[in-house]
């Protein structure tokens, strides 16, 4: 109840009044137990306004990125969505609530594996969890209709704009290693197009379109 009453409050101090507004994005993110999903040290702090570390030198997105990310997306009932960069699995809740299915990718092992038992424990089935590096996608899944890339990128993996629907949707943040800028790329009538939305500061997407270790 009390984690209740400080996602209610994250959500319209952190989400709705910086401006979100879709309401299913809204709805998902006052419904997952995001303290479930940080260290258990963190938990008291999970619905702060700052990402937080879950191991492995990863780090959970601030509450607002999700929330902004997601609803960038557009996403629907319908939609199959790709996420590069599992993590804890949070985002990945987040979107299992909205769309039809979640297609994600982890390449550290533990946290795939935490991240997938925790989505089990909360009777998701709408989603896979793969060990890989993502930065080259999911070929025998595509097209997909929305992709996110919960990691920061050099340059807008190829591979994922080929993977894309068209009318489909894909926010990735693109940069250097310490500063990005999140994009915002979409496919109609078979050309991709990109807006630059704001700064951000991702950890790196580790692989072949991404960078070496
Ligand atoms: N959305 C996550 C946050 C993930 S942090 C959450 O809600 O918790 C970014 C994640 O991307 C890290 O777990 C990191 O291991 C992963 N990552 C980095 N490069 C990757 C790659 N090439 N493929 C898949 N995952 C990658």
């Amino acid at each position: 109840m009390q984690y209740q009453i400080q996602r209610d409050r994250m959500v319209q101090d952190q989400l709705v009044a910086r401006g979100i507004k879709d309401t299913r994005v809204l709805q998902a993110m006052r419904k997952t137990p995001r303290h479930l999903f940080v260290e258990e040290a963190f938990a008291m702090r999970a619905y702060g306004d700052y990402p937080l570390l879950i191991g492995e030198k990863q780090t959970i997105s601030q509450p607002f990125m999700v929330g902004y990310m997601v609803e960038a997306l557009a996403l629907n009932n319908k939609d199959r969505v790709l996420e590069i960069g599992t993590g804890s699995g949070y985002q990945t809740a987040v979107l299992a609530e909205i769309c039809q299915k979640v297609f994600s990718i982890e390449r550290i092992k533990s946290l795939a594996k935490k991240a997938r038992q925790l989505l089990e424990s909360f009777g998701y089935h709408n989603f896979q969890i793969r060990i890989d590096d993502g930065s080259i996608g999911w070929a025998e899944k595509a097209p997909f209709e929305a992709i996110i890339v919960s990691a920061a990128a050099p340059q807008v993996p190829a591979p994922l704009c080929e993977q894309l629907a068209e009318g489909g949707r894909l926010v990735i943040p693109v940069g250097t290693e310490k500063s990005q800028t999140l994009r915002l790329i979409y496919k109609k009538n078979g050309e991709i197009f990109e807006e630059e939305k704001f700064g951000c500061t991702f950890v790196k997407l580790i692989g072949k379109y991404g960078w070496e270790i």
